[in-house]
This record gives C-alpha cells, structure tokens and sequence, in this order.
C-alpha cells in the first residue's frame, strides 16, 4: 500500500509504501533531499483500512484476511492500552513499564489463542465483567477460518457482515478503553522519538495523520462521529449499521491508498 508524500524542500509528491514500523525514511527523487515521515496510525487501523480498501475495490475474500489480522491487532493494542493504564498508576516510569509490556508479549506473539488468553484476563480486570465477545459466533471465527484456511470463496454480502461485526467490536471496545488508548499512543510517539533521536542532521521529521475507519473515536475522544442535536437522541446503531455509515463518511478518505 502506497500514499503519498511531500518532499518538504522541494515540495515534489513522493508515493511511499506503508512500512510496518509506521516509520518511513525516504529520500526526495526529485532534489535529494532526506526526510521520515512518521504516521500515527496503529497497526489495527492500518489492517482495517486495507480491508475496506480491498472491499470496495472488489476483493471479497482478500479483505477478509486483513479485517480477521486487524482484529488481532487490535486485541493486541487493547492488552497494551490496559498494561500501560495500570502501569501509569504506580510509581514506576514509563519506559520500564513498556519494557516488561514486550517482554511479556514475547511469550504470546507467536500464538494468537494465547493472545486472546491476554486480553480475557485484561478484559476481566478493567471492566470486571466477562469478556462476552470471545464467543466464535460474535468473532465471526467459523466464516474467517473457512475463507482463510479452507478456500471459500465468500459473497461480497458475507464479507460486509462479517466486516461490520469486526468494526461493530473494535468500535465498542475502543469507546470503553476512552482515554486510556492514549497510553499506547504515547508508547508509539516514544517509538518515534527514538528514530527520531538517531536520524543525523539536515533529515527532515515529518508527522502525518491519516485518515481512516476508525479516527474519529482515537485519542479518546466522544463517541458518536457527529455533534449531536439537542432535544434529538438517535436510536443506536447496528454493527452492519454502524459500518456502511463509516464506509460511507470515511472510506473516500482512504482513497489516499492506493494499491496494495
Ligand atoms: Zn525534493
């Protein structure tokens, strides 16, 4: 997946590939110039967004493998959010917390029952209640392992289901972390100032936000996309609901991706 960028001396349009680390060293074709560009996106997002991506321009069952990974990811960012909110409550900085944070996710990177083990327990802890969205029908996990590892070939219809209860998830899940997904922001910005710290001078540090299926609930900001009209209360939406709004207000944003 490519998206543009701009050349900060000669202000040439340079395509650039989403890189993992979300961190981007690139060098200007047009006048030679050095500069990283840093995105502060989280890797569920990125995988979602390819999803959607993949999903309107035709490919059904290739977009399930990135919603059935952002999901993954996701649950991944949540045990990170939760570990580094109670890390923040004790005496200890910061930079030890994530520390011991890595060092406990080595021993679950590997395996993915191992990390749903993880957010269970970090599910149960912060919200004192059980993790009622494990079960395999509300994860949609017979549909996912069918495409991903049986070859079904899914209708477009199915992969809109299955993309809206992912999304539905996540959607929920972020609006009960609130504020405290600003822990794992801060874990990514100390990523970058890290890069940042080693680039020798004359490279230029470019920060950029993306849009994306989910932006409008980071940073723990409101739920609910749109202020809200007085004396007017909207009944909640649906997770097929929920997701054909954002496709509809958010997806012409990721336009900005192009190819994969
Ligand atoms: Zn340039």
């Amino acid at each position: 997946m490519h998206f543009p960028t701009t050349c900060p001396a000669c202000a040439h349009e340079v395509p650039v590939e989403f890189a993992d680390s979300a961190v981007h060293d690139v060098i200007c074709p047009a006048c030679g110039a050095r500069y990283v560009v840093f995105v502060r996106k989280h890797k569920f997002e990125v995988l979602f967004d390819l999803g959607t991506r993949a999903l309107m321009d035709g490919y059904a069952r290739e977009a399930v493998a990135s919603f059935a990974a952002a999901l993954e990811r996701f649950f991944e960012f949540y045990v990170r959010s939760f570990a580094l909110e109670r890390a923040a409550g004790t005496e200890g900085d910061f930079t030890e917390a994530l520390a011991a944070l890595e060092g406990t996710w080595r021993h679950v990177a590997s395996q993915s029952e191992r990390q749903v083990g993880m957010l269970a327990l970090a599910y149960l802890l912060r919200e004192g209640r059980a993790p009622d969205f494990l079960t395999p029908g509300a994860l949609g996990a017979d549909f996912r392992n069918r495409v991903i590892h049986r070859g079904y070939l899914p209708r477009r219809e199915e992969v809109e289901a299955y993309a809206a209860r992912v999304f539905a998830l996540i959607d929920r899940l972020l609006t009960e972390l609130g504020g405290s997904t600003a822990h794992a922001e801060l874990a990514q910005e100390q990523a970058f100032a890290a890069h940042l710290a080693t680039l020798p001078e004359g490279v230029t540090a470019v920060f950029e936000e993306h849009p994306g299926m989910f932006r409008a609930r980071r940073f723990g900001g409101p739920p609910g996309d749109k202020a809200a009209v007085p004396g007017k209360t909207a009944p909640p939406l649906n997770g097929a609901q929920a997701f054909a709004r954002a496709l509809a207000e958010r997806g012409p944003g990721l336009d900005v991706f192009k190819g994969r």
